[in-house]
């Protein structure tokens, strides 16, 4: 009896959970308002973030590309960036930051983007854009390193180093940066702050990427984190980064550089994790826990009461996803009693070793589970269909789909991508709210695929 942290055996991937550094990096983009990103790259680099974007969300976002072509993989494409920068500037009026990203082949050939925005900044800024407000912000992001997770680290720590700037006085707000989520964790996060009345900035606030459809047409989402935001960011009483790999960086940056304090985590999925995130809150900045939340902590936790021992208790899940989602969905699944048994982790993070959460799970877990970093759909298919793994239940997005379908084994779409399931995007996953609507959905999961397999479905009748 087990928990074992190990890297994927074979080289290569096959089929692969993560995509790379640069879509992470545009997914911080587009949460910050008056913001195009450039990725300096292939446009298909853009190209297929965006359709991921666009499916998961069903919105459409701007994003735009340098478009290189063989001259410039041989011989540089800066004056793609200097050209792009200047379309963007004369095309967007609004357009105020224009985070550079760049990619594995404009990384490789070694395009000095740093070097480009100096430039720029000396020449087409001043000069044709005098008096404009423009910031161009580099990302270096290729893709032969980390994976969409890190990306999106090093581009919410760029952008607060861009622009965060030390006040005489505090602006008594809180920093929470809450990684890679969803517009219906945004809401809830902000309900609960709400609740406690904490002011803070919500970093990247994508609550806002479901949007409506009005009158006018309008046509694109975009995020709501402004300049003014990020530059509060070193003014603030402290930062709460809810995920270690999602926005730590910026958190310790800002540590670092203005002695704004931090408290990584945890990831506020699960009544546990909640609790421990609304006491930071508490700690942070000296509010009380208003017996409102009390209440819905309550109700959730009622709401788990009549799932858990009847359905839940012993169920083996397999988890894929970004690592701080997966590590969360797992410690929630051991408090529903259930047994996640393989965790999969699309990229060979370093820290993962030292994680404590992840400590906490090889000293505390008593029966066999997996963690495998670095790992592929087919650490999945292969465990179930030549190594005898049977599963109750699969977590995870959209991509995974079909190793579900084929083997017959239910599955609740969480994270990112998801794409076959309607609106999934506006419920939370965070907070008593998420709790309970994730473990109701894993509830409704196993009910439907006991009435399809006619697996004791009967139970159902008298629950
Ligand atoms: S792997 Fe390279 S070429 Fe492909 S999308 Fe990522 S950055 Fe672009």
């Amino acid at each position: 009896m087990s928990c074992e942290l190990k890297q994927k055996e074979r080289a290569g991937i096959i089929n692969p959970i993560f995509t790379c550094q640069p879509c992470g990096a545009q997914y911080a983009s587009i949460g910050v308002k008056d913001c195009i990103g450039i990725v300096h790259g292939g446009q298909g680099c853009v190209m297929f973030v965006r359709l991921l974007f666009s499916q998961h969300f069903k919105e459409s976002f701007e994003i735009a590309s340098s478009s290189l072509h063989e001259d410039g993989a041989v011989f540089g494409a800066l004056n793609r960036v200097e050209e792009a920068v200047d379309v963007l500037l004369m095309r967007y009026p609004h357009v105020k930051v224009i985070p550079i990203i760049t990619t594995c082949s404009t990384e490789i050939i070694g395009d000095d983007i740093d070097g480009v925005i100096t430039k720029l900044n000396k020449g087409l800024l001043k000069e044709k854009y005098a008096g404009r407000e423009v910031h161009l912000v580099p990302m270096h992001t290729p893709s032969f390193k980390g994976s969409m997770i890190s990306g999106y680290d090093v581009a919410v720590e760029e952008f607060v180093k861009a622009f965060a700037k030390k006040e005489d006085v505090s602006n008594e707000k809180l920093n929470l940066i809450t990684g890679w989520v969803n517009p219906g964790d945004v809401t809830a996060l902000k309900h609960l702050l709400s609740e406690m009345e904490v002011d803070a900035t919500v970093l990247f606030e994508i609550e806002s990427f479901d949007s409506p459809l009005m009158p006018d047409g309008n046509a694109t989402s975009h995020g709501n984190t402004t300049i003014a935001d990020l530059t509060g960011t070193a003014n603030a009483i402290g930062t709460i980064a809810l995920n270690r790999y999602e926005g730590g960086k910026a958190a310790e940056y800002l540590q670092n550089e203005f002695g704004v304090p931090m408290i990584l985590g945890p990831t506020p999925i699960g009544i546990r994790n909640t609790d421990i995130f609304l006491q930071n809150v508490k700690k942070m900045t000296g509010k009380s826990i208003p017996k409102s939340l009390a209440f819905e902590r309550g109700i959730a936790i009622d709401a788990l009461s009549d799932i858990t021992h009847m359905f839940l208790a012993g169920k083996k899940v397999a988890i894929y996803g970004n690592p701080d989602l997966v590590i969360g969905l797992a410690e929630f699944c051991l408090d529903l009693e259930m047994k996640p048994v393989l965790l999969l982790l699309g990229d060979d993070n370093k820290g993962y070793k030292k994680d404590p959460r992840i400590m906490a799970l090889k000293e505390n877990v008593d029966y066999d589970m997996e963690i495998i970093t670095n790992a592929d759909f087919w650490e999945l298919e292969n465990r179930i269909k030549n190594e005898g793994l049977e599963l109750d239940l699969i977590l995870g997005h959209s991509k995974g789909r079909y190793i579900a379908i084929d083997n017959n084994i239910p599955m609740l779409r969480v994270g990112f991508p998801t794409y076959d399931r309607a609106g999934m995007y506006r419920y939370p996953v965070v907070g008593y709210a998420g709790a309970m609507w994730l473990g109701e959905q894993m509830a409704n999961t196993i009910f439907t695929d006991m009435e399809y397999k006619k697996n004791k479905e009967w139970v159902l009748n008298v629950w």
